[in-house]
């Protein structure tokens, strides 16, 4: 194999990670490999067709943050939603505590994140709560920031999406991932701040970034933050 046409560094999840880029002209797509000389993951290689930007494999390998990054074995372990976890709420570890009282209700207190009912549906319970936080908060946020705008935003939607933390479609409905509630307030507050943004403009032109700065108090903390920290948010439940 020819050697590596460039060798640099990925931030993932936290972790410094090697990377060699490489070219081939028979390639028909960038390949991502885990380089495993000891045993144990020490880098990745990409291999890109002979046009393909090398910006391109970088992105690739942000985009599949979670294979490469359990493959290396850096990959935190999975915290389930059960009594005594800890998940993180606006940034703040909460502990769960199933309690007896209450009749399925989900409540907050201090740094304690209290889920009444049978100990069987605890986890789709928080799940839904947190669903339901995201969804009021990212609510809230799209308002004042589209009025701030002088937009209107269409229909908000949460989902569970791995590859993106938001969207804005054409005609101005906004999509967000639930488990930016989870993140400190800054960080979800930057992301709907940059699908509001796009009411206004499509692209993510210097224009783009201009007026996101305008709309959130911290656009470039939040966007390392997400950088380093974003994947995490998927071990959770
Ligand atoms: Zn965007």
């Amino acid at each position: 194999m020819a050697p590596p046409v460039r060798e640099t560094f990925v931030e993932l999840g936290g972790k410094r990670v090697p990377v060699r880029l490489y070219r081939n002209t028979r390639a028909r797509r960038i390949i991502l490999r885990i380089n495993d000389r000891n045993g144990n993951g020490d880098g990745v290689s990409v291999t890109l067709p002979r046009r393909t930007p090398l910006r391109e494999g970088l992105d690739l390998i942000h985009e599949k943050a979670a294979w490469v990054l359990e493959r290396l074995g850096g990959l935190p372990p999975r915290v389930a939603f059960a009594d005594g976890a800890r998940v993180p709420l606006g940034g703040v570890d909460h502990t769960i505590r199933h309690v007896l009282d209450g009749r399925g209700v989900v409540r907050r207190q201090g740094n304690e994140i209290l889920v009444a009912g049978g100990p069987e549906h605890l986890a789709r319970r928080l799940r839904d709560w947190l669903r339901k936080e995201a969804r009021s908060q990212i609510g809230r946020l799209v308002g004042d920031k589209a009025a701030a705008l002088g937009r209107t935003a269409g229909r908000i939607t949460i989902r569970d999406t791995r590859s993106r933390w938001g969207s804005c479609s054409a005609d101005g409905n906004l999509s967000f991932c639930w488990r930016l509630v989870m993140a400190p307030e800054t960080v979800l507050d930057y992301v709907v701040a940059h699908e509001v943004a796009h009411l206004a403009e499509p692209h993510h032109g210097p224009k783009f970034w201009r007026l996101v700065k305008t709309l959130t108090p911290d656009m470039e903390a939040s966007r390392e933050w997400l950088r380093r920290n974003g994947e995490a948010l998927h071990r959770y439940g």
